[in-house]
């Protein structure tokens, strides 16, 4: 039998991982409401025969037998997640889908009780055994959803959160970096909550040198701390001047830094440049000016008053 696990790893797509999260939820709800943990493998699935002339199994599991429909060449879990990553795709919905794959101590309640089909935010969610769950959100999402969730479970809650986005086109197989980040996870113990960013694919598969910078994992807090600055400062600086702020940044000359950086200080607006000097952002390593970046991809609104 294939584990949910199992069939979260056969993923190739982002569309095709986001399709088989809304497969098992789907089959699991049918099941039970809400579902036992951990959710199990989807019923109705009989093992393939072996190899042979006239048939064999699924040619995307390779595990079960195809149905019996034109062309018989998929099993029906594997049928209704491709013809879902299908539509997925078209629609672009798979596209700004972020997953957040959580090793924890215990499941976080919204997820334990199925509670979680009430928050929009929630593109969908598995749960795989009683210490690890994925959860899909929209990019933006990331945030409100990690800060409701160390509102409500933060100081019960030790392990690690891994956020990585669905898709990483067509060089890399969404399935086999999940793989690659629920192995990483087993260097933590359950002494803490801990965030590891992933935004692309490099970190997860070249991830040492950043690692050791710093760079990838954060305690919980202090990740949130990061998101809420990200969240400041999208709403401070209007997008054109986060351009400029990025390109000034990346000006490696000293003299020529300083004086582009004297140039854009005069074009922003007083709150900005006070927000930036008070974070000394020019003091920053190349590397934490990227982390920051891209961390505002992931911020959301922050409406000033
Ligand atoms: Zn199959």
């Amino acid at each position: 039998m294939l584990s949910t696990f199992d069939w979260l790893l056969r993923s190739r797509t982002g569309a095709e991982l986001l399709a088989t999260v809304r497969v098992l939820e789907r089959r699991a709800l049918a099941k039970s409401n809400p579902p036992p943990l951990p959710t199990p493998a989807p019923d109705g699935l009989q093992l393939a025969p072996p190899h042979s002339g006239l048939g064999g199994p699924c040619l995307r599991c390779w595990f079960y037998a195809p149905q019996a429909a034109e062309p018989a060449v998929y099993c029906p879990m594997c049928r209704s997640v491709l013809s879902l990553a299908a539509w997925l795709h078209k629609n672009d919905k798979a596209k700004q889908t972020v997953i957040i794959w959580g090793f924890v101590n215990q499941l976080p309640q919204e997820l334990a009780t199925g509670a979680y089909r009430a928050d929009k935010r929630v593109r969908g969610a598995v749960v795989t055994d009683h210490h690890h769950f994925l959860v899909a959100l929209y990019q933006r999402s990331v945030h409100h959803w990690l800060r409701k969730l160390l509102l409500y479970e933060g100081l019960e809650l030790r392990g690690v959160l891994s956020i990585f986005p669905a898709e990483h086109g067509p060089h890399y197989r969404s399935g086999e970096l999940l793989c690659q980040v629920a192995y990483q996870e087993r260097r933590f113990a359950f002494d803490q909550l801990r965030v590891r960013f992933l935004p692309t694919p490099q970190h997860i598969l070249r991830g040492h040198k950043l690692e050791r910078e710093g760079l990838i994992t954060f305690d919980a807090v202090q990740f949130m701390g990061m998101l809420e600055s990200a969240a400041v400062f999208r709403a401070v600086m209007l997008p054109d001047e986060q351009q400029a702020l990025r390109k000034v940044l990346a000006i490696t000359d000293p003299n020529e830094a300083q004086f582009y950086w004297g140039r854009f200080l005069g074009m922003i607006p007083p709150e900005a440049k006070d927000m930036l000097t008070a974070w000394k952002v020019r003091q920053w390593s190349p590397g934490q000016h990227r982390l920051f970046f891209e961390l505002v991809n992931y911020a959301a609104i922050h409406r000033v008053a």
